[in-house]
């Protein structure tokens, strides 16, 4: 594919292309009323996917008990993170507090992807399960659960593309409702997540390459498959809406907190993201919430910046980090996505404050500094947000922009969106731990 030698030549390319950590705030910015518009899904399709998730808690509460106390709804705690705030501060200030969403640790499958992997298989099960004439939507779907809907599952198969936590999500619980699921997976996946899906009966095909290509040999084997429901990563809507359901529960949650999110108290959240489904899905959630409160930041490795690059140079999912000679290599293996998803970057290309990239070495410093000061252990991908609230702080240019005032600023909340971690084996932490020492061999 040609590429656009203006959009090649741009400071913030070039950045890029060096590996030199970067921000960049998106100048295309409008505010929420307007960037709504182009998504061309509604707060309706959020209630929607919402109310979805409700009819199946009774059933989610039975499959996997550790959701019972939570009455089925997979969900995660937002917690401050003083002591976190005061080391980082050591280095850079952080105007407002810093506070963390841990989605690291949702049941299920310890990761963001809990959210819409998880609501995209139930979508689909639901369906077949209304087709079939042997349920309606007001009965319990506890009953889902039984041999007669397990014979109709098992004749459907469903395979996804992942670097890992995607198809960790979808192969459990596609096993456990009795589809045969098969996951393609990347060569960045960890060992750990590919066993642990084949003691669930999970179908687990590795690749050498990166997880393009591993999305797009599922879609090629699921294509010669009609019984197969292909889950696409890159496209798919209902992955999104699965992952926009947490901004309308975030801010119940926030106001039980006594978090206030207003025009005096702005909100900061900050997204690691890969090919952009589940930061997307979430920002679009937040704005869907809190309007122009929320400034929402997307967080990528230097060696995988695929939506900084397509959102930046306009090209979307037109140009890859191959395109300008990078190797898409990460220890962040969450994030390790090389070209972002053509529906995420154009829907919210209006609502996205800005991205940046980090190095590998600062997610690991991260993730030993937040276990050391807070005893909380994520893996690498879900630290990339981390190093955001003291960008956004140092950026006159971005609160002259916004109109922030120091004021504002202070009394602001900076959210770091826990990605994963929460079931990562001891042995791999240890891992990850000694790789924040700069002595240590890599990973
Ligand atoms: C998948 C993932 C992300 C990013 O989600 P995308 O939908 O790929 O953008 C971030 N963190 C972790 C830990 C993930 O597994």
């Amino acid at each position: 594919m040609d590429i656009d030698e203006a959009a090649l030549s741009l400071p913030v390319v070039d950045d890029l292309r060096s590996l030199r950590e970067t921000t960049w705030f998106n100048e295309n910015v409008r505010t929420a009323g307007e960037g709504l518009q182009r998504v061309g899904l509604a707060l309706a399709d959020v209630e929607d996917a919402e109310a979805r998730l409700r009819r199946f808690a009774p059933l989610l509460a039975v499959a996997f008990p550790e959701t019972a106390p939570s009455k089925g709804l997979i969900e995660s705690d937002v917690i401050p993170l003083p002591r976190m705030q005061a080391k980082l501060e050591q280095t850079s200030p952080i105007a407002g507090s810093l506070w963390l969403k841990k989605d690291s640790h949702l049941p299920v499958s310890g990761s963001i992807k809990a959210r819409g992997g998880i609501y995209e298989v139930l979508a689909h099960a639901e369906k077949l399960a209304l087709g079939s004439g042997l349920i309606t939507l007001a009965d319990d779907y506890g009953a889902l659960l039984s041999p007669s809907f397990r014979r109709l599952f098992g004749r459907h198969r469903i395979a996804v593309g992942s670097t890992g936590n995607l198809g960790l999500s979808i192969g459990i619980m596609s096993a456990r409702l009795g589809f045969h699921a098969t996951v393609h997976m990347s060569a960045d996946a960890r060992q750990w997540k590919k066993d642990r899906l084949r003691a669930h009966g999970v179908e687990v095909i590795e690749y050498q390459q990166d997880y393009g290509v591993a999305v797009e040999q599922g879609r090629k084997a699921a294509a010669s498959d009609p019984s197969c429901f292909f889950i696409d990563d890159e496209n798919s809507r209902t992955l999104f809406l699965g992952y926009a359901v947490a901004g309308l529960r975030l801010r119940k949650q926030l106001r039980e907190k006594g978090i206030t999110v207003d025009a005096a108290h702005p909100l900061f959240v900050y997204l690691p993201c890969g090919v952009g489904g589940g930061p997307g899905g979430v920002a679009f959630g937040l704005k869907l919430a809190f309007g122009d409160h929320v400034h929402c930041f997307f967080a990528e490795p230097t060696h995988s910046p695929c939506m900084l690059l397509g959102m930046s140079t306009g090209l979307h999912d037109a140009i890859c980090v191959q395109d300008i000679g990078l190797d898409n290599k990460t220890a962040a293996d969450g994030l390790a996505v090389g070209r972002a998803s053509g529906f995420v970057g154009r829907a919210m290309e209006q609502l996205i404050d800005g991205c940046y990239t980090l190095s590998d070495q600062s997610m690991y410093g991260l993730l030993a500094m937040l276990d050391r000061t807070e005893g909380i252990r994520l893996e690498p991908s879900a630290l990339a947000g981390m190093s955001g609230p003291q960008r956004v702080t140092a950026s006159r240019a971005y609160h002259e922009r916004h109109r922030l005032t120091a004021d504002q600023m202070s009394r602001s909340t900076h959210l770091v969106w826990a990605t994963g971690g929460g079931m990562v084996p001891e042995n791999e932490m240890q891992r990850y731990l000694a790789c924040a020492d700069p002595g240590a061999n890599a990973l």
